[in-house]
């Protein structure tokens, strides 16, 4: 892993370096087949059709809002809820009608479930029971060293800040070095900084473990910052999967293209690689043809002052890094993002310019 000189001042993100940074690797550990829950007649199905296959070690995040059937998805992967229908293979095997204790998947609940009268050391070797007292004494000694808990071992779990307590959850459910970790919303109970901080420390602490994960989140930024690929998820199925940048860079839908980031969404009529548009003829990203809808995202737009100009900045948002401008064309808003240097007041005329590859959207 690369080490910055101290002097940057930066914390260098969890294994940045190009090589070990959101590898897919090959080997299949679970597939996941048309698992199907439907708690209420009358109801939608919680989980209507959920199908993806991960590797090895691999951090996947599900992703999408609240309700879409995240966390039931998860626990019935975890066994806690049984599908109506569907197959979960774990390594080849078929667990699908197993007991959670009898996966062997890790979960990390959302509180964490820390037992209160015990202290952190004894928390962590709770999963430890089956070893010899000195082997899991050894072991939970070596866990907490990895989530950099050493001295606290016999705090109790109050004496703790919630995310050392989320590091003790963590350590106790990878002491037994599951294949596969289960997380729901893991980082909700923490304040926005922490939340930042932590999520990469829990990165790099299952690849150290070398245990895949499994990360339900409702938070987009939090998906991109720390998954190797994403799930999206949208009212019980999987609309798409891929790496944070695959699923950024070519939504599938407007869903997507809405949900992860944000996007105007304009009609244009495609031919093969080009669409025609409001805002003239625009290279696509992918091949379509008649009339689609066109996801361009807000920094793809460029604004430029001008007295004749169709359009008018009605809002604007300075944000130190970058800026937003809200630009109104006729009957269409427009959101556009551009760096903080010139300044455009609202009500000033501009005329938009885009000047890269569109994508247009199922
Ligand atoms: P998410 O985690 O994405 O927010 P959930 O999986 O918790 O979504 O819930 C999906 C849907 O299933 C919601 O409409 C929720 O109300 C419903 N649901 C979840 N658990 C139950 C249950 N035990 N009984 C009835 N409905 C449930
Ligand atoms: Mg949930």
């Amino acid at each position: 892993m690369n080490e910055l000189p101290k002097s940057v001042g930066f914390k260098m993100p969890a294994e940045a370096s190009p090589l070990g940074f959101r590898q897919i690797p090959q080997k299949v550990l679970l597939e996941v087949e048309g698992l199907r829950r439907h708690f209420d007649e009358g109801d939608a199905a919680a989980v209507e059709r959920v199908s993806f296959a991960m590797g090895e070690g691999e951090l996947l995040a599900l992703l999408g809002p609240s309700g879409c059937g995240k966390t039931t998805t998860l626990r019935m992967i975890g066994g806690f809820e049984r599908p109506d229908a569907g197959t979960i293979r774990l390594r080849g095997r078929d667990i699908t009608d197993l007991p959670p204790e009898k996966r062997g998947i890790g979960f990390v609940f959302q509180d964490y479930a820390l037992f209160p009268h015990l202290d952190v050391l004894e928390n962590v070797k709770f999963g430890l029971r089956g070893l010899g007292r000195a082997a899991a004494e050894a072991r939970a000694h070596e866990m907490l060293r990895l989530v950099g808990l050493e001295g606290l071992g016999a705090r109790r779990p109050h004496e703790l800040s919630g995310g050392q307590q989320q590091r003790v959850a963590l350590a106790r459910t990878l002491a037994v070095a599951p294949p596969l970790v289960l997380l729901d919303e893991p980082f909700s109970n923490l304040d926005a900084a922490m939340r930042v901080e932590t999520r990469q420390e829990v990165r790099k602490l299952l690849k150290r473990a070398g245990s895949a994960a499994i990360l339900v989140t409702h938070d987009q930024e939090e998906a991109l910052a720390l998954a190797d690929r994403i799930a999206v998820i949208e009212a019980g199925r999987v609309v798409q999967i891929g790496t944070p940048d695959e699923i950024y860079l070519n939504p599938v839908s407007a869903f997507v293209a809405s949900f992860i980031g944000r996007s105007n969404i304009v009609p244009g009529t495609a031919n093969g690689m080009d669409a025609d548009t409001a805002f003239g003829r625009l290279p696509l990203s992918r091949a379509a043809n008649g009339k689609v809808s066109i996801a361009v995202r807000p920094e793809q737009i460029m604004l430029e002052p001008d007295p004749n100009g169709p359009a008018a900045v009605v809002g604007r948002e300075f944000r130190g890094h970058d800026q937003l401008y809200w630009v109104q064309e006729g009957e269409r808003c427009m959101l556009v993002i551009s760096g903080p240097g010139a300044q455009i007041d609202v009500g000033q005329r501009v005329r938009l310019r885009i000047c890269d590859c569109v994508v247009p959207l199922n």
